[in-house]
């Protein structure tokens, strides 16, 4: 059933749902236009780390994780404060931390994604100018005024901090390992999933009545999304310009589910919710990137929506999303799948292909010999 695609993306070949190619041509210059809605001020270079004791009030805090902070502390020592070495993401936990610290003038969060967000966390409970700086390009937590938080097991995004810069270091980012790295597009590509998701809610009349259609907002996502495809060997590559590209991505997509209107619609689908089902049936952390590329391509497939063609953009950049990378196992992966539609009821999320379309054993067994391919 799936043969008949071919190995390309092609706007035209998504079931019906896709924008049309020709419009979305005549407005992929809008990025960069007047359309461009607000985002966090980021900064590309290089030497970036060593200039933040000069314009941080002082003392500043420092939050970071131990595995960075032998690499960083040579370089913030002048009229640095306190340094907080992430361990927990409990949000009870944070409270008290946060109550405690001593007096500091500015924050500076250095680090990957967990670390970005205690910094958010702590300078929403105690209001002081943030910097943030990412070491990796795997999440867009630079880029979005709330922080991921623990409560009750359950992640949750609170709070609301915007930085006064977002400092990207290519040499930084290059330290990290490159999988980490590479697996940052999964949050770029689920536009391809999530678009067709919500084409099709609009076609059955089952959009959600605060979230109706809107096709400028899809193409501004999928204005994104082409810059991400166009850049696939130099995001492989890790290159400068890759890591700008995925990062500019990344800036947009941080702060669009607050541009939207707190509607996940135009960034968000099925593709996410494989990954929370299969979180749930494992009980195991992932590389945030590789499980929702697994999602992308297993809710690709369920649409008939081009999975050749966005495998073929993840297998450029090179993304492990095949269960053995990521430490689970097929089984696993068919667990997630078969309680996906009570998964997304019980979780209250949105209608997509997950509800709309059964997910069977001949499924299952066709997508575990595709992807072992
Ligand atoms: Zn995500």
């Amino acid at each position: 059933m799936f043969e008949s695609h071919h190995a390309r993306i092609d706007r035209r070949d998504q079931g019906g749902y896709g924008p049309d190619s020709e419009r979305f041509f005549t407005n992929a210059s809008s990025i960069t236009g007047e359309r461009m809605p607000e985002l966090f001020h980021a900064v590309y270079g290089r030497g970036l780390v060593q200039e933040l004791p000069a314009i941080a009030h002082r003392p500043y805090l420092v939050v970071t994780m131990e595995d960075l902070w032998s690499t960083f502390e040579p370089l913030l020592s002048k009229g640095r404060g306190d340094v907080h070495i992430v361990e927990t993401l409990q949000r009870s936990r944070l409270d008290s931390i946060a109550d405690e610290l001593p007096p500091h003038a500015s924050v500076i969060g250095l680090g990957g994604g967990r670390a970005l967000d205690v910094a958010k966390y702590l300078v929403w409970r105690r209001p002081v100018p943030l910097f943030l700086v990412p070491t990796s390009t795997s999440v867009n937590a630079a880029f979005g005024q709330r922080a991921a938080v623990r409560e009750e097991g359950l992640i949750r995004y609170v709070g609301w901090s915007v930085p006064e810069a977002v400092y990207v270091d290519f040499d930084v980012i290059r330290a990290a390992p490159a999988d980490l790295n590479r697996s940052g597009v999964g949050d770029i590509f689920c536009y391809h999933t999530a678009h067709w998701d919500w084409a099709m809610a609009n076609e059955r009349g089952l959009t959600e009545p605060r979230w109706p259609y809107r096709r400028e907002q899809v193409d501004e996502a999928r204005t994104v999304l082409d810059r991400v495809l166009a850049a696939v060997d130099e995001i492989h590559a890790v290159s400068d310009e890759g890591i700008r590209t995925l990062m500019e991505a990344h800036r947009w997509g941080g702060a669009a589910f607050n541009n939207a209107g707190w509607n996940p619609r135009p960034i968000e689908g099925a593709e996410h919710f494989v990954f929370y089902s299969l979180e749930e049936v494992t009980g195991k952390a992932f590389i945030h990137g590789q499980a929702v590329c697994l999602g992308i391509l297993l809710m690709s497939a369920l649409q008939e929506n081009d999975p050749e063609g966005i495998r073929k953009a993840i297998d450029r950049v090179g993304v492990g999303y095949r269960p053995e990378d990521m430490g689970v196992t097929w089984d696993d992966v068919a667990r997630a799948l078969r309680q996906l539609p009570e998964y997304v009821q019980r979780a209250g999320l949105w209608y997509t292909v997950a509800s709309d379309r059964p997910i069977t054993e001949k499924f299952i067994d066709y997508t575990r010999e595709w992807l072992s391919s």
